[in-house]
Protein backbone atom coordinates (compact mmCIF):
# COMPACT_ATOMS: atom_id res chain seq x y z
CA UNK A 1 0.00 0.00 0.00
CA UNK A 2 1.60 3.47 -1.33
CA UNK A 3 1.79 5.82 1.79
CA UNK A 4 -0.39 8.62 3.21
CA UNK A 5 1.99 11.22 1.84
CA UNK A 6 2.54 9.95 -1.64
CA UNK A 7 -1.77 9.05 -1.74
CA UNK A 8 -2.02 13.05 -0.87
CA UNK A 9 0.70 14.02 -3.13
CA UNK A 10 -1.61 12.28 -5.96
CA UNK A 11 -4.63 13.70 -4.88
CA UNK A 12 -3.52 16.96 -4.71
CA UNK A 13 -2.14 16.71 -8.01
CA UNK A 14 -5.58 15.78 -9.34
CA UNK A 15 -6.75 18.83 -7.91
CA UNK A 16 -4.35 20.85 -9.40
CA UNK A 17 -5.34 19.75 -12.46
CA UNK A 18 -8.90 19.79 -12.36
CA UNK A 19 -9.58 22.70 -14.05
CA UNK A 20 -7.86 22.11 -17.45
CA UNK A 21 -9.59 18.55 -16.76
CA UNK A 22 -12.66 20.05 -16.93
CA UNK A 23 -11.79 22.07 -19.99
CA UNK A 24 -10.63 19.06 -21.87
CA UNK A 25 -13.67 17.01 -21.16
CA UNK A 26 -15.39 20.17 -22.63
CA UNK A 27 -13.61 20.58 -25.69
CA UNK A 28 -14.30 16.82 -26.48
CA UNK A 29 -18.33 17.00 -25.62
CA UNK A 30 -18.08 20.05 -28.00
CA UNK A 31 -16.71 17.88 -30.87
CA UNK A 32 -20.33 15.68 -31.78
CA UNK A 33 -19.09 12.12 -32.13
CA UNK A 34 -21.93 10.56 -33.57
CA UNK A 35 -21.38 7.07 -34.79
CA UNK A 36 -18.90 6.87 -38.20
CA UNK A 37 -17.93 10.64 -37.07
CA UNK A 38 -15.63 10.08 -34.53
CA UNK A 39 -12.42 11.42 -36.28
CA UNK A 40 -12.17 14.81 -35.26
CA UNK A 41 -13.03 13.57 -31.91
CA UNK A 42 -9.98 11.14 -31.71
CA UNK A 43 -8.26 13.78 -33.51
CA UNK A 44 -8.27 15.85 -30.31
CA UNK A 45 -7.69 12.57 -28.15
CA UNK A 46 -4.59 11.56 -29.82
CA UNK A 47 -3.42 15.20 -29.46
CA UNK A 48 -3.69 15.07 -25.70
CA UNK A 49 -2.08 11.42 -25.70
CA UNK A 50 0.96 12.45 -27.80
CA UNK A 51 1.32 15.62 -25.26
CA UNK A 52 1.43 13.27 -22.53
CA UNK A 53 4.64 11.32 -24.31
CA UNK A 54 3.03 8.58 -25.14
CA UNK A 55 3.53 6.16 -28.10
CA UNK A 56 0.28 6.80 -29.89
CA UNK A 57 -0.99 3.80 -32.11
CA UNK A 58 -4.11 4.29 -34.12
CA UNK A 59 -5.54 2.33 -37.32
CA UNK A 60 -8.72 1.70 -38.85
CA UNK A 61 -10.69 -1.05 -37.05
CA UNK A 62 -11.58 -2.88 -40.11
CA UNK A 63 -10.12 -6.28 -40.59
CA UNK A 64 -11.31 -10.25 -41.59
CA UNK A 65 -9.69 -11.07 -37.93
CA UNK A 66 -12.49 -8.74 -36.91
CA UNK A 67 -15.40 -10.16 -38.39
CA UNK A 68 -14.72 -13.95 -37.47
CA UNK A 69 -14.13 -13.52 -34.12
CA UNK A 70 -17.40 -14.69 -32.12
CA UNK A 71 -18.24 -11.51 -30.22
CA UNK A 72 -18.09 -9.54 -33.41
CA UNK A 73 -21.60 -7.22 -34.00
CA UNK A 74 -22.82 -7.70 -37.90
CA UNK A 75 -21.94 -3.38 -38.81
CA UNK A 76 -23.92 -1.32 -40.68
CA UNK A 77 -21.44 1.21 -41.65
CA UNK A 78 -18.16 0.92 -43.36
CA UNK A 79 -14.81 0.75 -41.02
CA UNK A 80 -12.34 1.75 -43.04
CA UNK A 81 -12.03 4.89 -41.95
CA UNK A 82 -13.11 4.34 -38.22
CA UNK A 83 -9.92 4.64 -36.10
CA UNK A 84 -9.02 3.33 -32.49
CA UNK A 85 -6.36 5.31 -30.49
CA UNK A 86 -4.42 3.84 -27.82
CA UNK A 87 -1.17 5.53 -26.13
CA UNK A 88 1.62 3.59 -24.48
CA UNK A 89 3.86 4.17 -21.57
CA UNK A 90 6.58 1.93 -21.12
CA UNK A 91 8.04 2.09 -17.89
CA UNK A 92 12.01 2.75 -17.58
CA UNK A 93 11.98 -0.20 -14.83
CA UNK A 94 9.30 -2.94 -14.97
CA UNK A 95 8.49 -3.99 -11.52
CA UNK A 96 4.45 -4.05 -11.27
CA UNK A 97 1.32 -4.74 -13.05
CA UNK A 98 0.56 -3.62 -15.90
CA UNK A 99 -3.23 -1.93 -17.00
CA UNK A 100 -5.17 -0.68 -19.94
CA UNK A 101 -7.51 2.43 -18.84
CA UNK A 102 -10.24 2.37 -21.68
CA UNK A 103 -13.08 4.58 -22.93
CA UNK A 104 -15.32 4.72 -25.92
CA UNK A 105 -15.28 7.96 -27.97
CA UNK A 106 -18.65 7.51 -29.62
CA UNK A 107 -21.76 8.75 -28.45
CA UNK A 108 -25.70 8.29 -29.23
CA UNK A 109 -27.57 10.45 -31.51
CA UNK A 110 -29.36 13.66 -29.27
CA UNK A 111 -32.20 13.44 -30.73
CA UNK A 112 -34.54 16.58 -31.11
CA UNK A 113 -32.62 19.18 -30.02
CA UNK A 114 -35.81 21.39 -29.53
CA UNK A 115 -36.14 19.11 -26.51
CA UNK A 116 -33.08 20.23 -24.91
CA UNK A 117 -32.61 23.13 -22.29
CA UNK A 118 -29.69 24.36 -24.81
CA UNK A 119 -27.46 22.70 -27.26
CA UNK A 120 -26.40 19.46 -26.58
CA UNK A 121 -22.85 20.57 -27.68
CA UNK A 122 -22.22 23.35 -25.53
CA UNK A 123 -20.93 21.23 -22.31
CA UNK A 124 -22.32 24.21 -20.35
CA UNK A 125 -21.09 23.56 -16.24
CA UNK A 126 -24.37 24.22 -13.79
CA UNK A 127 -24.82 23.52 -10.23
CA UNK A 128 -22.09 21.24 -10.01
CA UNK A 129 -22.99 19.49 -13.58
CA UNK A 130 -21.54 19.85 -17.08
CA UNK A 131 -24.28 18.97 -19.57
CA UNK A 132 -24.13 17.60 -23.11
CA UNK A 133 -24.30 14.66 -25.63
CA UNK A 134 -21.87 11.98 -24.39
CA UNK A 135 -20.84 14.43 -20.78
CA UNK A 136 -21.43 11.50 -18.61
CA UNK A 137 -21.50 8.27 -21.48
CA UNK A 138 -18.60 8.50 -21.45
CA UNK A 139 -16.23 11.10 -22.35
CA UNK A 140 -16.02 12.72 -18.70
CA UNK A 141 -14.12 9.39 -17.93
CA UNK A 142 -12.39 8.89 -21.25
CA UNK A 143 -10.62 12.14 -20.10
CA UNK A 144 -10.76 11.55 -16.86
CA UNK A 145 -8.15 8.17 -17.52
CA UNK A 146 -6.16 10.72 -19.06
CA UNK A 147 -5.68 13.00 -16.12
CA UNK A 148 -5.46 10.36 -14.17
CA UNK A 149 -2.22 9.13 -15.43
CA UNK A 150 -1.07 12.49 -15.47
CA UNK A 151 -1.37 13.04 -11.79
CA UNK A 152 0.62 10.53 -10.86
CA UNK A 153 3.62 12.38 -13.41
CA UNK A 154 2.77 16.14 -11.89
CA UNK A 155 2.91 14.36 -8.75
CA UNK A 156 6.46 13.89 -9.27
CA UNK A 157 6.12 9.99 -9.61
CA UNK A 158 6.55 7.13 -12.69
CA UNK A 159 4.48 4.18 -13.15
CA UNK A 160 6.78 0.91 -12.54
CA UNK A 161 4.35 -0.90 -15.02
CA UNK A 162 2.75 -0.51 -18.69
CA UNK A 163 -0.72 1.29 -19.17
CA UNK A 164 -2.39 1.59 -22.22
CA UNK A 165 -5.08 4.27 -22.75
CA UNK A 166 -7.50 3.61 -25.17
CA UNK A 167 -10.06 5.50 -26.84
CA UNK A 168 -12.38 3.12 -28.89
CA UNK A 169 -15.19 3.75 -31.13
CA UNK A 170 -18.65 1.09 -31.86
CA UNK A 171 -19.19 1.28 -28.32
CA UNK A 172 -22.99 2.05 -28.44
CA UNK A 173 -23.86 0.00 -31.22
CA UNK A 174 -21.54 -3.08 -31.81
CA UNK A 175 -18.56 -3.45 -29.47
CA UNK A 176 -16.07 -3.80 -31.96
CA UNK A 177 -13.94 -0.93 -30.99
CA UNK A 178 -12.59 -2.50 -27.64
CA UNK A 179 -12.66 -6.35 -29.66
CA UNK A 180 -10.55 -4.64 -32.70
CA UNK A 181 -8.17 -3.40 -29.56
CA UNK A 182 -7.91 -6.67 -28.03
CA UNK A 183 -7.54 -8.39 -31.63
CA UNK A 184 -4.19 -5.45 -31.87
CA UNK A 185 -2.49 -7.32 -29.10
CA UNK A 186 -3.32 -5.03 -26.38
CA UNK A 187 -3.71 -7.01 -22.78
CA UNK A 188 -2.82 -6.35 -19.48
CA UNK A 189 -2.77 -7.49 -15.97
CA UNK A 190 -6.25 -5.18 -15.24
CA UNK A 191 -8.69 -2.96 -17.07
CA UNK A 192 -10.42 -0.07 -15.71
CA UNK A 193 -13.22 1.22 -17.93
CA UNK A 194 -14.53 4.46 -16.71
CA UNK A 195 -17.93 4.25 -17.96
CA UNK A 196 -20.61 6.57 -16.18
CA UNK A 197 -21.58 4.20 -13.00
CA UNK A 198 -22.74 6.26 -10.24
CA UNK A 199 -19.63 5.59 -7.85
CA UNK A 200 -19.53 2.08 -8.11
CA UNK A 201 -18.30 -1.06 -9.63
CA UNK A 202 -20.33 -3.14 -12.04
CA UNK A 203 -20.22 -6.83 -10.73
CA UNK A 204 -22.48 -7.93 -13.83
CA UNK A 205 -23.98 -7.11 -16.99
CA UNK A 206 -26.24 -8.28 -19.57
CA UNK A 207 -25.26 -9.16 -23.09
CA UNK A 208 -26.99 -6.94 -26.31
CA UNK A 209 -28.12 -8.78 -29.54
CA UNK A 210 -29.52 -5.88 -32.30
CA UNK A 211 -31.38 -7.26 -35.13
CA UNK A 212 -33.67 -5.95 -37.63
CA UNK A 213 -37.24 -7.55 -37.89
CA UNK A 214 -38.48 -7.68 -41.53
CA UNK A 215 -42.41 -8.17 -41.99
CA UNK A 216 -43.44 -8.19 -45.29
CA UNK A 217 -47.30 -7.90 -46.29
CA UNK A 218 -49.59 -7.94 -49.61
CA UNK A 219 -49.80 -4.13 -51.03
CA UNK A 220 -53.55 -3.13 -52.33
CA UNK A 221 -55.99 -0.02 -52.79
CA UNK A 222 -57.40 0.28 -49.40
CA UNK A 223 -60.67 0.09 -51.07
CA UNK A 224 -60.30 -3.41 -51.52
CA UNK A 225 -58.21 -3.42 -48.32
CA UNK A 226 -59.66 -6.64 -47.12
CA UNK A 227 -57.85 -8.66 -50.15
CA UNK A 228 -54.31 -7.42 -49.00
CA UNK A 229 -51.92 -8.01 -46.09
CA UNK A 230 -51.42 -5.16 -43.96
CA UNK A 231 -47.65 -5.03 -42.60
CA UNK A 232 -47.95 -2.75 -40.21
CA UNK A 233 -50.71 -4.35 -38.02
CA UNK A 234 -48.88 -7.34 -38.30
CA UNK A 235 -45.57 -6.10 -36.57
CA UNK A 236 -48.25 -5.21 -33.87
CA UNK A 237 -48.59 -9.00 -33.40
CA UNK A 238 -44.28 -9.90 -33.66
CA UNK A 239 -44.37 -6.99 -30.97
CA UNK A 240 -46.81 -8.49 -28.83
CA UNK A 241 -44.86 -12.11 -29.36
CA UNK A 242 -41.85 -10.27 -28.47
CA UNK A 243 -42.97 -8.61 -25.35
CA UNK A 244 -44.06 -12.32 -24.26
CA UNK A 245 -40.58 -13.72 -25.02
CA UNK A 246 -39.37 -10.73 -22.22
CA UNK A 247 -41.43 -11.64 -20.19
CA UNK A 248 -40.18 -15.17 -19.93
CA UNK A 249 -37.01 -14.33 -19.83
CA UNK A 250 -37.41 -11.99 -16.65
CA UNK A 251 -39.52 -14.43 -15.29
CA UNK A 252 -36.15 -16.80 -14.97
CA UNK A 253 -34.03 -14.12 -13.33
CA UNK A 254 -33.86 -16.05 -10.32
CA UNK A 255 -31.66 -19.06 -12.19
CA UNK A 256 -28.36 -16.01 -12.72
CA UNK A 257 -26.71 -15.27 -10.30
CA UNK A 258 -26.85 -11.29 -9.25
CA UNK A 259 -29.79 -10.91 -11.29
CA UNK A 260 -31.94 -12.12 -8.97
CA UNK A 261 -33.32 -8.81 -7.42
CA UNK A 262 -33.40 -6.38 -10.03
CA UNK A 263 -36.49 -5.04 -10.61
CA UNK A 264 -36.89 -6.17 -14.53
CA UNK A 265 -33.46 -6.99 -16.03
CA UNK A 266 -34.40 -8.42 -19.43
CA UNK A 267 -35.50 -5.04 -21.61
CA UNK A 268 -36.54 -5.69 -24.87
CA UNK A 269 -36.15 -2.12 -26.97
CA UNK A 270 -38.24 -2.18 -29.85
CA UNK A 271 -35.72 1.47 -30.79
CA UNK A 272 -36.81 2.11 -34.47
CA UNK A 273 -39.92 1.45 -36.55
CA UNK A 274 -40.17 2.25 -40.29
CA UNK A 275 -42.82 0.85 -42.48
CA UNK A 276 -45.39 1.36 -45.95
CA UNK A 277 -44.83 3.26 -49.13
CA UNK A 278 -48.56 5.62 -49.50
CA UNK A 279 -50.88 6.35 -46.85
CA UNK A 280 -53.55 4.98 -49.61
CA UNK A 281 -51.67 1.78 -50.16
CA UNK A 282 -51.71 -1.38 -47.76
CA UNK A 283 -48.47 -1.19 -46.67
CA UNK A 284 -46.14 -4.12 -47.82
CA UNK A 285 -43.51 -4.22 -45.79
CA UNK A 286 -42.62 -2.97 -41.78
CA UNK A 287 -39.14 -3.08 -40.36
CA UNK A 288 -38.59 -3.11 -36.05
CA UNK A 289 -35.03 -2.08 -34.85
CA UNK A 290 -35.04 -4.32 -31.88
CA UNK A 291 -32.59 -4.45 -28.70
CA UNK A 292 -33.11 -7.15 -26.69
CA UNK A 293 -30.73 -8.24 -23.20
CA UNK A 294 -29.47 -11.20 -22.60
CA UNK A 295 -28.29 -12.94 -19.18
CA UNK A 296 -24.64 -13.77 -18.86
CA UNK A 297 -23.82 -16.95 -20.11
CA UNK A 298 -26.76 -17.78 -22.58
CA UNK A 299 -24.65 -16.58 -25.83
CA UNK A 300 -26.09 -14.25 -28.63
CA UNK A 301 -26.46 -16.84 -31.08
CA UNK A 302 -28.58 -18.68 -28.64
CA UNK A 303 -30.57 -15.84 -28.05
CA UNK A 304 -30.60 -14.78 -31.60
CA UNK A 305 -32.25 -18.00 -32.23
CA UNK A 306 -35.48 -17.86 -29.64
CA UNK A 307 -36.14 -14.36 -31.00
CA UNK A 308 -36.44 -16.09 -34.81
CA UNK A 309 -38.42 -18.60 -33.27
CA UNK A 310 -40.68 -16.19 -31.64
CA UNK A 311 -41.14 -14.19 -34.28
CA UNK A 312 -41.77 -17.52 -36.84
CA UNK A 313 -44.12 -18.45 -34.31
CA UNK A 314 -46.14 -15.39 -34.53
CA UNK A 315 -46.01 -15.30 -38.34
CA UNK A 316 -47.37 -19.06 -38.86
CA UNK A 317 -51.12 -17.74 -38.30
CA UNK A 318 -53.56 -19.97 -37.52
CA UNK A 319 -57.00 -19.18 -35.14
CA UNK A 320 -58.22 -17.00 -37.86
CA UNK A 321 -54.83 -15.31 -38.31
CA UNK A 322 -53.73 -14.93 -42.03
CA UNK A 323 -49.89 -15.82 -42.23
CA UNK A 324 -47.03 -13.97 -43.36
CA UNK A 325 -43.52 -13.43 -44.03
CA UNK A 326 -40.74 -12.25 -41.75
CA UNK A 327 -37.16 -12.05 -41.56
CA UNK A 328 -34.55 -11.36 -38.59
CA UNK A 329 -31.44 -9.84 -39.60
CA UNK A 330 -28.62 -9.49 -36.59
CA UNK A 331 -27.02 -5.64 -37.62
CA UNK A 332 -25.32 -4.35 -34.54
CA UNK A 333 -24.62 -5.73 -30.97
CA UNK A 334 -23.58 -9.36 -31.28
CA UNK A 335 -22.65 -9.56 -27.28
CA UNK A 336 -22.57 -12.02 -24.53
CA UNK A 337 -22.89 -10.61 -20.90
CA UNK A 338 -20.23 -11.52 -18.11
CA UNK A 339 -19.74 -11.54 -14.75
CA UNK A 340 -17.13 -9.56 -12.82
CA UNK A 341 -16.17 -12.80 -9.77
CA UNK A 342 -15.54 -11.08 -6.46
CA UNK A 343 -12.12 -11.69 -4.94
CA UNK A 344 -9.74 -10.43 -7.74
CA UNK A 345 -6.64 -8.43 -6.61
CA UNK A 346 -7.70 -5.38 -9.14
CA UNK A 347 -11.07 -5.21 -7.11
CA UNK A 348 -9.16 -5.50 -3.45
CA UNK A 349 -7.26 -2.19 -4.84
CA UNK A 350 -9.92 -0.40 -6.19
CA UNK A 351 -11.77 -0.89 -2.94
CA UNK A 352 -8.46 0.91 -1.24
CA UNK A 353 -8.89 4.03 -3.96
CA UNK A 354 -12.33 3.90 -3.89
CA UNK A 355 -11.99 4.49 0.18
CA UNK A 356 -9.29 7.24 0.19
CA UNK A 357 -10.97 9.10 -2.97
CA UNK A 358 -14.71 9.13 -1.63
CA UNK A 359 -14.22 7.95 2.38
CA UNK A 360 -16.80 5.38 1.67
CA UNK A 361 -16.74 2.02 1.04
CA UNK A 362 -17.45 0.45 -2.83
CA UNK A 363 -20.36 -0.52 -3.23
CA UNK A 364 -20.96 -2.84 -6.84
CA UNK A 365 -24.13 -3.69 -8.74
CA UNK A 366 -25.63 -5.16 -11.90
CA UNK A 367 -26.66 -3.29 -14.78
CA UNK A 368 -28.97 -3.92 -17.45
CA UNK A 369 -27.05 -2.45 -20.07
CA UNK A 370 -24.24 -2.88 -22.49
CA UNK A 371 -20.77 -2.83 -21.13
CA UNK A 372 -17.66 -3.22 -22.98
CA UNK A 373 -16.39 -4.86 -19.92
CA UNK A 374 -17.23 -8.52 -21.85
CA UNK A 375 -14.63 -7.70 -24.52
CA UNK A 376 -12.08 -8.00 -21.62
CA UNK A 377 -13.59 -10.55 -19.25
CA UNK A 378 -14.74 -13.44 -21.68
CA UNK A 379 -12.38 -12.68 -24.66
CA UNK A 380 -9.10 -11.17 -22.34
CA UNK A 381 -9.48 -12.99 -19.60
CA UNK A 382 -8.88 -10.21 -17.09
CA UNK A 383 -9.94 -8.36 -14.58
CA UNK A 384 -11.99 -5.69 -15.28
CA UNK A 385 -13.13 -2.50 -13.91
CA UNK A 386 -16.04 -0.31 -14.68
CA UNK A 387 -16.59 1.98 -12.08
CA UNK A 388 -17.04 5.78 -12.76
CA UNK A 389 -19.01 9.10 -12.24
CA UNK A 390 -22.58 10.01 -11.39
CA UNK A 391 -24.28 10.47 -14.07
CA UNK A 392 -28.18 11.07 -15.24
CA UNK A 393 -30.17 11.23 -18.57
CA UNK A 394 -27.85 9.19 -20.63
CA UNK A 395 -29.18 8.83 -23.89
CA UNK A 396 -32.15 10.92 -22.81
CA UNK A 397 -32.57 14.62 -22.96
CA UNK A 398 -30.07 17.47 -20.72
CA UNK A 399 -27.37 14.39 -19.88
CA UNK A 400 -25.05 15.49 -17.32
CA UNK A 401 -22.05 14.44 -15.11
CA UNK A 402 -21.52 15.54 -11.57
CA UNK A 403 -18.46 17.23 -11.62
CA UNK A 404 -17.72 16.47 -7.79
CA UNK A 405 -17.87 12.67 -9.13
CA UNK A 406 -15.78 13.27 -11.45
CA UNK A 407 -12.55 14.65 -9.67
CA UNK A 408 -13.15 11.56 -6.87
CA UNK A 409 -13.24 9.09 -9.44
CA UNK A 410 -10.02 10.38 -11.37
CA UNK A 411 -8.58 10.42 -7.11
CA UNK A 412 -9.97 7.17 -7.09
CA UNK A 413 -8.09 5.78 -10.22
CA UNK A 414 -4.66 8.12 -10.35
CA UNK A 415 -4.37 5.91 -6.66
CA UNK A 416 -5.33 2.79 -8.50
CA UNK A 417 -2.54 2.97 -11.31
CA UNK A 418 0.16 4.17 -8.33
CA UNK A 419 -1.04 0.87 -6.27
CA UNK A 420 -1.55 -1.24 -9.24
CA UNK A 421 1.54 -0.42 -11.70
CA UNK A 422 4.00 0.58 -8.80
CA UNK A 423 5.75 4.24 -8.44
CA UNK A 424 9.28 5.57 -8.70
CA UNK A 425 10.45 9.13 -7.81
CA UNK A 426 11.08 10.91 -10.57
CA UNK A 427 14.83 11.89 -10.70
ZN1 LIG B 1 -21.02 4.20 -22.34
Amino acid sequence: MISSTLTQRILDAVDAGFDEQLRATAELVAAPSLRANEEAAQDLIEGRLSALGLDVDRWAIASDELEAHPGYGPSTVDYTGMTNVVGTYTPSREAGRSLILNGHIDVVPEGPEAQWARSPWDAEVRDGWMYGRGAGDMKAGLIANLFAFDAIRRAGLAPTARVHLQSVVEEECTGNGSLAALLRGYSADAVIISEPEEDALVRANVGVLWSTIRVSGEPTHPREMANGFNAIDAAYDVIAALRELEATWNAEQHEHPYFEDLDHPINFNIGGIQGGDWPSSVPAWCELRLRVAIYPGVTAADALAAVEECVRTAAAGGEGRHPFDVEVTPDGFFAEGYVLEPGSDAEAVLEQTHRAAFGRELTSFTTPGYLDGRVFVNYGKTPTLVYGPVSENIHGFDERVSVESIRRCTQSMALFIAEWCGVDEIG
